[in-house]
């Protein structure tokens, strides 16, 4: 199981700010900006290099739609989305994430 499985399964404790069926957005535990989200879909997907396509396609547009969504719903003027790909990209936990930073 991923840090993330596990926390979607409420073994490990987070911070949530956001969830649904498909999607859970989690505040990261080491915040690199004034908000720091995790944005991550419940299918544990490794990494976007792993993305099975065209299956996958829709729930990454997820992401997407669930940073706008909060974007809007915070009233958020910008903000910086990121998705680390692979070990050498600077990725750590190994289930698909995309950081939503804003200051
Ligand atoms: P990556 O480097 O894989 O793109 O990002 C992984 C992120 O997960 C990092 O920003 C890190 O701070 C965060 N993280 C690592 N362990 C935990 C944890 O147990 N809880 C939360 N909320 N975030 C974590």
């Amino acid at each position: 199981m991923t840090l993330f499985e596990k926390i979607i399964a409420r073994e490990i404790p987070a911070n949530i700010e956001y969830e649904d069926n498909e999607i859970i957005v989690i505040h990261d535990i080491n915040p690199q900006a004034k908000l720091h989200l995790l944005i991550i879909p419940k299918k544990p997907i490794k990494t976007v290099a792993d993305m099975s396509i065209p299956d996958d396609i829709e729930i990454m547009g997820k992401l997407f739609a669930t940073a706008k969504k909060i974007g809007d719903e915070k009233k958020l003027e910008g903000y910086k989305l990121q998705i680390n790909v692979g070990a050498k990209g600077g990725q750590e936990v190994f289930h698909i994430h995309m950081h939503m930073l804003a200051h």
